[in-house]
């Protein structure tokens, strides 16, 4: 098998996966329970998130709760952030090509709360302009949330550069998605307020993510009970995915340059073979964009056709997002670019591993121009 779904999610690294198993058989004691097998299960659980905290390169004014995953850290970010601060104003901003969970938890926020949702363009690159940020912040604005690394096409926000327009003219607290960035793209964390990640994209475990939180930022609960995570996220703690987790993110943190020079000849060499046949495929790349991410168009045949043949030949890929694809017939972030019908209703994602190799990717080309060639529509 070829397994070019990478964005998707991850397989888990051994080392990972070693930690997980130790946690599991010999640090299995309830962090809140009384006795001292519990006090160094919970240090180990304070030490892991500390250590996760550190490898973005953040400092101790932040704290980190551990959710299911991604999904739900946005939605502790966006739903718990706007309802404490409904009494400060009623807009929050988003780009267009946000994943699922952000975009359907503004929606959710419109219906329910009658909350106010402005809407960011992204241009031909997949970013945003800065002027239009400004224009659409105002003094009802409490929130914007914008991702790090597109999940579809894999354009960059410069977040820093956001975080600062955003503090610098408006009160509004800025969230950012960097489930596809962590480990893989350089950016600066520290003009965000709040910070959503996930261990599966990372060769961690799957149910595992997390919110990080600017000290001074409060945000209301989503899930109430025995108020484990500082009240913000109740439930028995999952010390053996946040250890693994830890260890995940560090080593890709470690290995980030090898890793990414590594994808960049994988991504550049598909790339070129892509460029070669303009009559079959249009790249929806972006300028200084990730290289664990490639995305482009088929001209005149079927996504899901030709997705399918790759399949049964053994090489798995996906049209759009694997949150979007089984109910959208087309690429939301594709779409936003700009692009025809034709173009963002037919994309395939290639989205590669520190694993993956160039031999892979020769074999990739083989097998698809094989099955571009059979397929009639
Ligand atoms: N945000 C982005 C940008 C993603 O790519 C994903 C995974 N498709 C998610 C959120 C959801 O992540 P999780 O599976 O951890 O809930």
């Amino acid at each position: 098998m070829i397994y070019f779904d990478n964005a998707a999610t991850t397989k888990v690294d051994a080392d990972v996966l070693k930690a997980y198993i130790d946690v599991c058989q010999n640090y299995y004691a309830n962090p809140s329970s009384p006795h001292i097998f519990a006090k160094k299960t919970e240090n180990l659980f304070l030490r892991a998130k500390r250590q996760i905290i550190k490898s973005l390169g953040l400092s101790d004014n932040y704290k980190l709760i551990m959710t299911s995953g991604a999904t739900e850290a946005n939605n502790l970010a966006i739903v718990g952030y706007v309802l404490a601060h409904l009494n400060k104003g009623n807009r929050i901003i988003c780009t267009r090509y946000e994943h699922s969970s952000v975009l359907s938890t503004f929606e959710y926020l419109k219906t329910e709360y009658g909350i106010m949702v402005d809407y960011l363009d992204v241009d031909q690159n997949g970013h945003i302009n800065f002027d239009q940020l400004n224009e659409l912040m105002n003094e009802k604005t409490i929130l914007v949330s914008i991702m790090a690394v597109n999940n579809e096409i894999g354009s960059i926000n410069d977040i820093n550069i956001i975080g600062k327009i955003i503090h610098d003219n408006s009160k509004a607290a800025f969230h950012c998605d960097a489930s596809q960035s962590i480990g893989k793209v350089d950016l600066n964390y520290q003009n965000c307020d709040l910070i959503t990640i996930s261990s599966h994209k990372i060769y961690g475990l799957k149910g595992c993510g997390g919110l990080i939180i600017k000290n001074n930022i409060i945000i209301r609960p989503l899930a109430i009970g025995g108020g484990q995570e500082d009240g913000l996220r109740s439930g028995t703690n999952d010390v053996a995915s946040t250890v693994a987790f830890a260890v995940a993110i560090k080593k890709v943190c470690q290995n980030y340059k090898s890793n990414f020079q590594h994808v960049l000849q994988l991504f550049n060499y598909l790339f070129i073979y892509l460029s070669k046949n303009t009559d079959l495929y249009e790249i929806n790349s972006c300028i200084n964009q990730t290289p664990y991410i490639l995305n482009f168009s088929l001209k005149n045949k079927k996504a899901s056709v030709v997705t399918e043949a790759l399949s049964m030949n053994g090489v798995m890929v996906s049209t759009s997002s694997a949150c979007s694809s089984k109910k959208e017939a087309y690429s939301q972030s594709v779409k936003a670019l700009g692009k025809s019908t034709q173009i963002y209703q037919n994309t395939i994602r290639v989205s590669f591993s520190k694993d993956n190799t160039l031999e892979e990717v020769k074999q990739f080309i083989d097998i698809l121009s094989k099955v571009m060639k059979e397929i009639k529509s």
